[in-house]
């Protein structure tokens, strides 16, 4: 009986010592990460933000995109780009908000913009699921068309929310042609179905915690369908905790932050079954290529 509970201690301890030192592994990653999504401007997490934004880049993510919701938080964003050099803003009208939207929304978008090269488009999108219910999707429509064709003429990338309205995201993008400045399907969990369509017109899919509640086979198939050269990774944090997390927000463990990029990595390294230093190296690049545009902070880098 003894020698059972003392087998029993050992096994716990050994169990122990393998997650706390692979923790530790993970930790000390040598390579660098780029949260491609991000939402640090957000009330649960803004007073952290600092904190949080230096033990991502403790954690090596070297940048992080931070995505404006509505025209109440864009300032939150300009403010945090210019207090940090790894934070990438991005401005746009979220689908959920766009009826609060005032009626000089898109004149401020626009002199956003001019008066910050260095910021892409997001998060906009088009949303049809209960998520966005009682949310007119014709003024979603015309809202998101409006941001994603700025996006082209100003040859930034833009960040796209779409759950539910592929069908329509698609019309869209092939109304409008082909976007060599790439646009991001943020939390991407459409169907692997769509993946070669979306990536003709110059596409990339980004994946989030939201990928890991899907059943892995699902999963594994949706981020097979995606070339490598078009795969990021983000946190969409303080939402999408994933169920793997490694770094917790002090106060609240339910919230996720930057740093939780390894996680996604390692999650989605899985399914490819891939190297997760091979896949952070892909990730990386694929991240800084799409945020090089002409103004970017990446860009003016030596
Ligand atoms: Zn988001």
């Amino acid at each position: 009986m003894k020698e059972a509970i003392s087998t029993k201690i050992l096994c716990i301890s050994f169990a122990v010592f393998l997650f706390v030192s692979s923790e530790t592994s993970v930790k000390s990653m040598a390579f660098k990460l780029f949260d491609a999504h991000c939402h640090l401007q957000d009330q649960r997490v803004l007073e952290k933000a600092p904190q949080l934004i230096e033990t991502a880049v403790g954690a090596g993510v070297v940048y992080m995109a931070v995505d404006g919701i509505t025209e109440k938080d864009w300032h939150l964003v300009q403010e945090m780009s210019e207090g940090y050099e790894s934070v990438i803003p991005n401005f746009g009208l979220h689908p959920w908000f766009v009826e609060g939207r005032s009626p000089s929304w898109f004149d401020t978008l626009k002199q956003l913009f001019e008066a910050n090269p260095s910021a892409a488009v997001g998060e906009i999108g088009l949303d049809k699921s209960s998520l966005a219910k009682g949310v007119d999707f014709g003024q979603q429509v015309e809202v998101f068309k409006k941001q994603l064709q700025l996006a082209k003429e100003l040859k930034r990338p833009a960040s796209v929310h779409c759950l539910e309205a592929f069908p329509e995201l698609l019309q869209i993008m092939k109304e409008m042609g082909h976007f060599p400045s790439g646009v991001i399907l943020h939390s991407f969990n459409g169907a692997a179905e769509v993946v070669p369509q979306l990536t003709k017109l110059g596409s990339y899919f980004s994946f989030s915690g939201h990928l890991i509640p899907l059943q892995e086979d699902e999963a594994r198939k949706i981020v097979k369908a995606v070339p490598l050269d078009r795969i990021l990774l983000e946190t969409d944090s303080p939402d999408a905790m994933p169920t793997n997390p490694i770094y917790f927000v002090p106060g609240n463990a339910t919230l996720n932050q930057p740093a939780n990029v390894q996680s996604i990595l390692i999650y989605v390294a899985s399914l490819l079954e891939m190297n997760t230093e091979e896949l952070a190296e892909i990730s990386y690049n694929n991240t800084v290529r799409v945020f090089s545009f002409r103004g970017s902070k990446i860009a003016s880098k030596p």
